[in-house]
């Protein structure tokens, strides 16, 4: 049996050991050296966390059965996609389709803020008030199915090998666990692995209530497209230790904690994003004609 086939065969098995064995790592690694205080308690935030987590799993499953193994596959038997077109290494199409996947997550992540529609999904992943392994995989089940109608048209366009689209998926998954965790790192440490890694530290401040520290450090597994578009930002102002983390609108949590809260927060709320980002682009426009 060829690698790819075994693969394919238990790529859901082999995702779900990473995500468990993640878990537990992470989930240790805060019992004995955490960053901050929680403010929720931690079972009322893993319940429903880890609920969400498990509702997305099988919405995903029931809607895209084949995942993006099964597109990758399809893509590759018809040869679409660049990989798949052009004669390219294996070793090369593989190392630059996981980068590139990786620069599309990070161009997703800067969409979902800016665009007001869009934040009203993502807002869910930043009204938890406290920041740990849980958060990393906490996201409103519409924002999960559009990101894989996004990684779908990725693959079809990329043709990226289906190896690649695996080692991608778990990556992002270890990854997203380890940087949302509440763990405390040496900082030297924390330096050396910012140059290839987002570290615990570095995506904490894109969770702080302040909007232009929310507005920075978007990548998940590398850190190179935020210092390249300028949109890194090193440490938070307040301190990783005083900075407030959530959304300051979202304080009750009874709508950021609970599920049936979380579920309903994208259809919070008046739709007035476009009104007032219009009206700041107006007054921006008049200063500058004044
Ligand atoms: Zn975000
Ligand atoms: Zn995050």
């Amino acid at each position: 049996m060829s690698i790819n086939q075994f693969v394919m065969d238990n790529e859901k098995v082999i995702r779900m050991s990473f995500f468990f064995g993640m878990l537990v790592v992470m989930a240790v690694w805060e019992l004995f050296a955490p960053r901050r205080a929680l403010t929720v308690s931690k079972a009322v935030r893993w319940v429903n966390n880890l609920g969400l987590v498990f509702f997305n799993s099988f919405l995903l499953r029931v809607l895209f059965p084949a995942a993006a193994v099964g597109v990758a596959a399809f893509a590759s038997k018809n040869g679409w996609g660049i990989f798949n077109y052009y004669d390219v290494p294996f070793w090369v199409a593989a190392v630059a389709s996981v980068v590139i996947m990786d620069f599309i997550i990070y161009l997703q992540h800067v969409m979902v803020h800016a665009i007001p529609l869009l934040w009203r999904l993502h807002r869910l992943h930043h009204a938890d008030l406290d920041y740990d392994v849980t958060t990393g995989a906490r996201f409103h089940p519409i924002e999960i199915i559009l990101s894989m109608l996004i990684k779908f048209a990725t693959i079809v366009v990329l043709g990226p090998p289906v190896i690649a689209v695996v080692v991608f998926e778990i990556m992002l998954n270890a990854t997203a666990m380890f940087n949302h965790a509440n763990v405390r790192l040496p900082l030297g440490l924390d330096r050396i692995l910012r140059l290839f890694l987002v570290t615990p530290d570095m995506h904490r401040v894109h969770h702080s209530v302040e909007d232009d520290e929310a507005n920075s450090n978007f990548g998940f597994s590398l850190p190179w497209w935020d210092r390249v578009f300028g949109t890194y930002r090193d440490q938070p102002r307040g301190g990783h230790e005083g900075m407030t983390i959530g959304i300051r609108k979202y304080r009750d949590p009874k709508q950021v904690a609970w599920l049936p809260g979380m579920m309903l927060m994208p259809f919070k709320g008046k739709i007035s994003g476009y009104a007032i980002n219009r009206r700041q682009w107006n007054d921006a426009e008049k200063k500058q004609d004044e």
